[in-house]
């Protein structure tokens, strides 16, 4: 998956383009930049390779997730759905603009469960956020003709998933809004970054002055700019979106790469006994940035991961028991345990996740495991992760048993 494995020569010479001129703003300061606009020229090379409009660059991607909510009109008291296995950022997104995090059981596909985000639409709820966990994408037909019907907007986080397509269309151009994160372990990376993307030029315009300050952009006067809305500041620099740039060329070349090590793995192992592979919905097409599956059962697939780890296969991942992407271990979200004071909104309208019943989604991600693929592995080295993957878990469930 992480797109620091193949710096070279075009990360460093976008780079050396910002250095040369020492502007390291991506506003302002036109006449000493030597025509240098990384990040907007990132911005349109983002739009261009996305099919969409428009794509507003931000410091992360969990400020992407909050510029798109925010850029919506999404503010206190809005719930919005998103699911019980995915990274921090999602509800962090959501809190930090007031709203509500509404958490919904994941299906076999490891993301949202259509028919369990039907279950929890109220009249407060605003947002269906699905999160395109580990390369795969949630069933966004079913989704958007839900948010169609009860009127919501459809927010897609791809931050993991960039690349991949459904229906045709790039993850995050099929909702109203899309995200992504150009962290350091992201498929592509400028060390911090993330991007929000859609077609509404209303969202555009707003998430172009909130991540700025509300600056309004007109003229070539920053202090002279109005400020027509409180904004804040998500902007990314200069040197961050030369890298990126760099990488957003190579964005294809890498998901070809990930494809090819991926279907190695996935042969090896489709067809081992007791070996299920994770469900990609109709009109999905991956980013192949990791390989899930499951076992047949929570005792089965601890044991297997443990094995698969003792065997050499690292960036092996047993998710349900993970800090960071699974509710199990949210208890400062559950307790919402913060620094200060929390709104009302937020205190009063989250619903106790201490008692909330997941058994579906704990049902699927105790079953399942995930391997990352990595760019930077030669042939060899694929197949004999390849050939070991096969071993242990041809032995493992016998061993359980
Ligand atoms: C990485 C990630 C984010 C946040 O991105 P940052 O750039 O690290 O803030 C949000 N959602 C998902 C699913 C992610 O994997």
């Amino acid at each position: 998956m992480p797109g620091f494995e193949l710096f070279g020569d075009q990360e460093r010479k976008q780079v050396n383009d910002v250095l040369e001129s020492g502007v390291l703003m991506r506003y302002g300061f036109d006449g000493n930049r030597n025509g240098h606009w990384k990040a907007l020229e990132l911005e349109k090379a983002i739009a261009k390779r996305m099919q969409v409009e428009h794509a507003q660059l931000v410091s992360s991607g969990t400020s992407a997730l909050t510029v798109a909510l925010a850029s919506a009109g999404i503010g206190a008291g809005d719930e919005v759905i998103m699911p019980t296995f995915t990274f921090v950022a999602s509800f962090e997104s959501i809190v930090a603009i007031g709203a509500v995090p509404v958490l919904v059981d994941v299906d076999d596909t490891l993301t949202l469960d259509p028919k369990k985000v039907e279950e929890a639409i109220t009249e407060k709820t605003k947002v269906v956020m699905p999160v395109h966990m580990c390369g795969s994408m949630a069933d966004l037909k079913a989704l958007a003709s839900l948010c169609k019907k009860y009127n919501l907007l459809l927010l897609e986080d791809a931050c993991q998933a960039i690349g991949g397509s459904f229906e045709g269309k790039p993850l995050g151009s099929y909702g109203d809004l899309g995200c992504f994160s150009f962290d350091y372990v992201k498929t592509i990376t400028c060390g911090e970054g993330g991007a929000v993307i859609t077609n509404n030029e209303r969202y555009k315009t707003n998430a172009d002055h909130y991540s700025d300050h509300g600056h309004d952009h007109v003229g070539n006067d920053r202090g002279a700019e109005t400020h027509p809305f409180l904004g804040y500041n998500f902007r990314i620099s200069e040197l961050n979106a030369a890298v990126g740039l760099a990488q957003i060329a190579r964005l294809d070349e890498f998901i070809e790469i990930q494809k090819k090590n991926y279907t190695i793995l996935r042969n090896a192992i489709e067809n081992v006994e007791g070996v299920t592979m994770r469900k990609v919905p109709e009109g999905g097409v991956e980013n192949y940035s990791f390989l899930t599956f499951f076992m047949p059962d929570e005792a089965t697939a601890r044991t297997t991961q443990k094995e698969l780890v003792a065997n050499g296969v690292d960036g092996c991942f047993y998710w349900f028991d993970n800090n960071w992407h699974y509710i199990k271990k949210w208890d400062h979200l559950k307790d919402l345990k913060s620094l200060g004071k929390l709104p009302e909104e937020v205190k009063n309208g989250l619903p106790d996740y201490h008692k909330a019943d997941f058994s579906q989604s704990d049902k699927w991600l105790g079953r399942s495991i995930s391997v990352l693929i990595k760019l930077s592995w030669t042939e060899e080295e694929v197949k004999q992760r390849a050939e070991r993957m096969k071993n242990v878990l041809e032995s493992v469930p016998e061993t359980v048993k």
